[in-house]
């Protein structure tokens, strides 16, 4: 009897931990976890090691099915046949509808991971109809994370717990990140870390929580809303980070009878910003009480007040719109939908708004923002959060994302040593991406760019005919004549 062991990737969840296969005659005799692998180090999970029930399971597919003749569609009824006859059949039809109308092919895959893959073989057969099983699971949290600070846990980043002072976790179950994250937590509680779970029911992670947090299934958009709230009204968000990194000075047209209402107000050179990509949103500096650009050196931007431009247009910086959308959002509002105490709720916001404000780390690595400014170290707030499926997939499930992604942002714990460690996907590069093909014929890489909206479209506000182009010309920098006249104190 010979015994051999195979090297490869778990797939009894999302977590995908190496593993060893032992085989004993070419049978497996049992799996454990693969030390060598950088992911889990050689822990496996119960479930883990129970892979070799799937693999025996007399329940398994192992050959193509095929509708028995005459049987009713549902029934159930079906013969197995060959993989050359299963190849047969889907050739002759697969290739009418290419030839035809390939957009009539629809192709939906499980949880396999390979939707790259699966991605380019629907695109070169030429469907737009493809998609997998993402779309059930916890795609609200790519979508709302991706939507507001350009990425999302699991796939672009999670909680930097080697550095992380407080940990807060909502809505996860065991499948996410599972081991490894396991592994984290554990060395995260006994360098002193603080961890809180929110969470219906006290499983799993939650287990081993220093403080758990029971909430109504499908609410923590209200909690999340009353943590915002809070942190505003008890001024504890990190202003800094908001002014610097968030858009949260930027001004907007705040005029209801205006078509432009609640878009951004820009200056008119359409040249400020790489090519597609305009940088000319307005902020209104504190410091000279005039607006400037974005991000332009010295100024400060105002985060609280409303104002006007030269034209008389009105407009108020994003924060004092956040500020009052939230107000009503009081944590004694939050209890009656969640079932957590109020004042649980301003203790969590106390919590997590000190511990960013007092305990930050500063790294002495020397680096240059995106707007050109040198800092001679990296700031963090180490407060970090994990979240999953349990805030995306529910009614509502986008905005609760994106509240937690807001409150991630008042914290100052993006992109930071101690909270969360992203590596986004957006913005991507322009020109845009390619529409997907909508025929074979749409695949060559010349008629995809051909398709792609071009650049210039992009500049629609700040092309020099359109009126929004003049209206806001007096309100670039360095033009000391103009200056806004604001109707209300730039200080915050
Ligand atoms: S956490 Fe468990 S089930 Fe998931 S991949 Fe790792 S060993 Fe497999």
């Amino acid at each position: 009897m010979s015994t051999t062991v195979k090297t490869t990737t778990c797939y009894m969840c999302a977590c995908r931990c190496g593993i060893r296969v032992h085989l004993k005659d070419g049978a497996i005799r049992y799996i454990d976890g693969n030390p060598d692998h950088p992911l889990n180090k050689g822990v496996i999970c119960a479930k883990g090691a129970s892979g070799i029930m799937k693999q025996e399971s007399p329940a398994r597919l192992t050959q193509p099915l095929k509708r028995r003749e005459g049987a009713e569609r549902g029934a159930g009824d079906f013969e197995p046949i060959s993989w050359e006859e299963a190849f047969s059949i889907l050739e002759k039809r697969l290739a009418h509808i290419r030839q035809t109308d390939p957009k009539k092919f629809a192709f939906f895959t499980g949880r396999d991971q390979m939707q790259a893959l699966t991605g380019l073989f629907a695109r070169q057969f030429g469907t737009p109809n493809y998609a997998a099983h993402g779309g059930f699971c916890s795609v609200n949290m790519a979508a709302g994370m991706i939507y507001t600070i350009g990425g999302s846990f699991w796939e672009f980043g999670g909680p930097d717990l080697e550095r992380s002072r407080l940990f807060v976790m909502l809505g996860t179950a065991e499948d996410h990140h599972s081991n490894p994250l396991k592994i984290a937590i554990s060395d995260f509680k006994r360098r002193g870390g603080r961890f809180i779970s929110i969470n219906p029911v006290r499983t799993g992670y939650s287990a081993i929580a220093d403080e758990w947090v029971p909430i109504r299934p499908g609410t923590d958009g209200a909690l999340l809303l009353a943590l915002v709230s809070e942190l505003i009204e008890q001024g504890m968000y990190d202003r800094e980070f908001v002014a610097r990194y968030t858009n949260g000075g930027q001004l907007f047209i705040n005029d209801p009878a205006s078509p432009e209402s609640a878009l951004f107000a820009t200056a008119a050179d359409a040249n400020a910003g790489p090519p597609g990509y305009p940088q000319n949103q307005l902020w209104c500096d504190r410091l000279s009480n005039m607006p400037v650009l974005t991000h332009t050196p010295e100024a400060d931007p105002a985060l609280f007040g409303h104002f006007q431009l030269n034209d008389g247009t009105p407009v108020t910086p994003a924060f004092q719109l956040l500020s009052d959308r939230v107000r009503p959002y009081t944590p004694e509002w939050a209890e009656g939908i969640t079932g957590v105490p109020a004042a649980t709720i301003r203790r969590l916001a106390q919590e997590m708004g000190v511990t960013a404000r007092d305990e930050k780390i500063e790294l002495p690595i020397a680096w240059t923002d995106c707007w050109g400014k040198e800092h001679k170290t990296v700031t963090g707030n180490p407060v970090s959060f994990h979240a999953m499926r349990g805030l995306a997939a529910h009614s509502n499930g986008f905005q609760t994302v994106r509240t937690l992604a807001v409150l991630m942002s008042l914290l100052g714990t993006i992109d930071r040593p101690g909270g969360f460690r992203h590596k986004a996907p957006f913005p991507r590069a322009i020109p845009p991406l390619a529409k997907t093909p909508t025929g074979p014929e749409g695949c060559s890489r010349a008629s995809r760019w051909r398709d792609s909206p071009s650049v210039g479209r992009l500049h629609r506000r700040t092309s020099s005919s359109t009126p929004t182009a003049s209206r806001y010309a007096s309100t670039r920098p360095s033009r000391g004549s103009t200056r806004c006249r604001c109707t209300a104190s730039c200080t915050p």
